[in-house]
């Protein structure tokens, strides 16, 4: 079934008979358009892209199962005539700002607005095959990355010149550009979980964390590793093992039928039971795809039951304020029974000297 068919069957579901699609991955997902400007708007029978003059020709090659229209000055007021005969329209709570919410309310005086953007977010958590080929293409330019960094780092080098040699060499591995600005921790820096690339200097004895991922046709890959530089101290071996022994639980847990809260819990236990529960603040994971962080998480207030064909993170640490971190973080796809780890890189404990 096509994507529009599984919204209009959503849609019923719903008691919607439009739906406006605003954000960029949903207009994307729904009609393969890659602009920066469109809504994608689905009737029962119909299923409009409406784009400004400067991508109607880009629209019309990438989105040949939409009518094309061009808007005016008032985007809106082309939805208005549009949706003429609808009742309740569905649109995306999460994207759409409040100024906009109220411009389109007022515009569309007899249609019912209903926030619906659950009804995406669930088409998205369930990748279809060929989502699944670029995700995997994703990864594999990320291990490639994480291969090159290992031969390319040493002590003296800054974060941020690490960070520029990584995506330099994904970009040329076929990315079209990192997935989100990467986190290039170090020493205590690592203690920060989403310490971004700094001009700090790496120094022998550092701990250092490298969070990172490249985008392949639209499709983020997402990974972390932390490495020590010179020879680590027995601190940094036992937490590097707990983080891992966690992450091991935690993928082997996941397969259809639990809870984004029951895996969670399980990398959980293995830290509290440790000792380092309070220093693991965050979610265990989240679900990734166009977007680097999608729906559903895998945290402790998550009841999304896992499904066969989700594509999730498996992500913990543990982060010790003035001393540092470890994070381990694979990409896994669900299957039929368990999980497959798309992730190849390396996770042994990984010294450089
Ligand atoms: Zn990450
Ligand atoms: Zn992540």
């Amino acid at each position: 079934m096509s994507r529009i068919s599984k919204l209009r069957t959503l849609m019923q579901k719903v008691n919607v008979d439009a739906f406006l699609v605003t954000s960029p991955e949903n207009r994307r997902y729904m009609s393969g358009f890659t602009g920066t400007s469109a809504m994608c708007l689905i009737l029962p029978d119909k299923a409009y892209l409406l784009t400004d003059f400067r991508y109607i020709e880009q629209a019309k090659a990438q989105a040949p199962e939409f009518e094309i229209i061009k808007t005016g000055v008032k985007p809106f007021e082309n939805v208005k005539e549009l949706v003429a005969s609808a009742k309740r329209m569905g649109f995306e709570e999460d994207h759409m700002t409040f100024a906009e919410y109220h411009k389109l309310k007022e515009t569309l005086q007899n249609v019912e607005l209903s926030p619906q953007v659950k009804c995406l977010t669930d088409l998205r958590a369930i990748k279809e095959p060929e989502e699944l080929e670029k995700i995997r293409k994703a990864v594999e330019i990320a291990d490639s990355g994480f291969d090159h960094i290992l031969k390319y780092v040493k002590v003296g080098q800054t974060e941020e010149e690490i960070a520029i040699e990584l995506e330099f060499h994904m970009r040329k591995a076929g990315a079209s550009g990192p997935s989100f600005d990467f986190i290039a921790a170090s020493g205590w820096r690592s203690a920060m979980p989403h310490g971004v690339a700094s001009s700090k200097t790496i120094e022998k004895g550092d701990s250092f964390t490298l969070d990172f991922g490249a985008i392949y046709q639209g499709y983020c890959s997402d990974i972390t590793r932390t490495i020590v530089f010179g020879e680590p101290d027995e601190k940094q071996r036992q937490i590097y093992e707990i983080v891992l022994k966690a992450q091991q639980a935690a993928i082997e847990a996941v397969k259809p039928g639990v809870t984004g809260k029951d895996v969670d819990a399980v990398a959980r236990d293995v830290i509290t039971e440790a000792g380092y529960g309070d220093y693991f603040g965050h979610g265990l994971g989240h679900s990734v795809g166009l977007a680097i962080h999608e729906n559903p998480r895998c945290s402790p207030n998550d009841d999304t039951v896992i499904e066969s064909g989700m594509v999730i993170t498996v992500e913990p640490g543990i982060y010790l304020p003035g001393w540092g971190g470890v994070r381990i973080e694979d990409i896994v796809v669900v299957t039929k029974n368990g999980c497959e780890v798309l992730t190849q890189a390396p996770k042994e404990f990984i010294i450089i000297e």
